[in-house]
C-alpha cells in the first residue's frame, strides 16, 4: 500500500507548480488540482458581475455560491463556472490584475478551501497553490515549496504566454509576477510561505522532469 496519498506543492507565481504537479500526479495515478484556477474563476465572475473589489461580504457570498468544476487532463485543465466553460478567460489581464486582491479576502478563502478539502477527501491528490502545505492540507504526507528567481519565472511565463522571451515582454511579465507575489505574501489570511516541514526545491536551471524526479524520490522514500 502506498503510504503517500496527499502531496502539497506551493510556491510563488510561475514557479512551475502546475506543470510539475500535473506530471507528478499522472505518474502516480493521483488526481491533480491547481487551486489558483479557483481563485481566478471567482475573480472572473466578480468582474463579470461588477462586484466591487472592496466589498468583502459580497465577494465572500459570490465565492460560496459559485459552482466551479475543474477537469484536469495531461494537456491542461478545463474549468466550468456555473456550467459555463471559462477556461480561455482565466488568464485575462483583468483577472491577473484583480486575483490577488480577491484572494486576500478571508471569506473567499474559507469558501474555496472547503471545496479543495472536499476534492482531497475523494482520493489521492497532488494539490498546487500558495497555502496548501500551511492551511488546506496542513497534514499532507509530502510538502514541497518550489522556488525560482523572478527572472527565470518571468522568462518561463513569457514563453508560455506569448512564445517570446525578449527583454521587454519578460520585463513586463516580471513586474506583474512580483506585484502578485508581494500581495500574496503580505496578506493577513494564509500568506504565501513555505510550511515549516516543506522540502524547498530551488528550480532554476532544472527541467520539469528533474523537479518531478526529486519529488518522486521523496514519495519513494516515504512508501
Ligand atoms: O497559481 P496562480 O498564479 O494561477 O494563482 C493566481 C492567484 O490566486 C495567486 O496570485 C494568489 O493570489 C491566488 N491563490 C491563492 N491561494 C492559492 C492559489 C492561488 O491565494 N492556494
Amino acid at each position: 500500500m502506498p503510504k503517500v496519498s496527499t502531496i502539497a506543492i506551493d510556491g510563488p507565481a510561475a514557479s512551475g507548480k502546475t506543470v510539475v504537479g500535473r506530471l507528478l500526479s499522472s505518474q502516480l495515478g493521483f488526481q491533480f488540482l491547481d487551486t489558483g484556477l479557483m481563485y481566478r474563476a471567482v475573480t472572473l465572475v466578480a468582474i463579470q458581475q461588477s462586484t466591487p473589489l472592496s466589498n468583502d461580504a459580497a465577494l465572500t457570498t459570490l465565492a460560496a455560491k459559485t459552482q466551479i468544476a475543474i477537469t484536469d487532463t495531461p494537456d491542461g485543465a478545463r474549468v466550468l463556472v456555473n456550467n459555463h466553460d471559462v477556461t480561455g478567460s482565466l488568464r485575462d489581464p483583468e483577472v491577473e490584475a484583480a486575483v490577488s486582491r480577491i484572494s486576500a479576502v478571508a471569506g473567499v478563502r474559507t469558501a474555496l478551501v472547503a471545496k479543495q478539502r472536499e476534492m482531497a477527501a475523494a482520493g489521492s491528490i497532488v494539490m498546487a497553490g500558495r497555502d496548501i502545505g500551511t492551511v488546506v492540507l496542513a497534514d499532507a504526507d509530502i510538502k514541497v515549496y518550489l522556488e525560482a528567481s523572478a527572472e527565470e519565472r518571468a522568462k518561463r511565463r513569457g514563453l508560455e504566454k506569448s512564445g517570446t522571451d525578449d527583454k521587454e515582454s519578460v520585463g513586463a511579465v516580471q513586474k506583474d509576477l512580483e506585484a502578485r507575489d508581494k500581495q500574496d505574501s503580505q496578506r493577513a489570511s494564509s500568506p504565501l510561505r513555505p510550511a515549516d516541514d516543506a522540502h524547498i526545491i530551488q528550480t532554476d536551471g532544472l527541467s520539469i522532469e528533474q523537479v518531478v524526479a526529486k519529488i518522486a524520490q521523496l514519495v519513494a522514500a516515504r512508501s
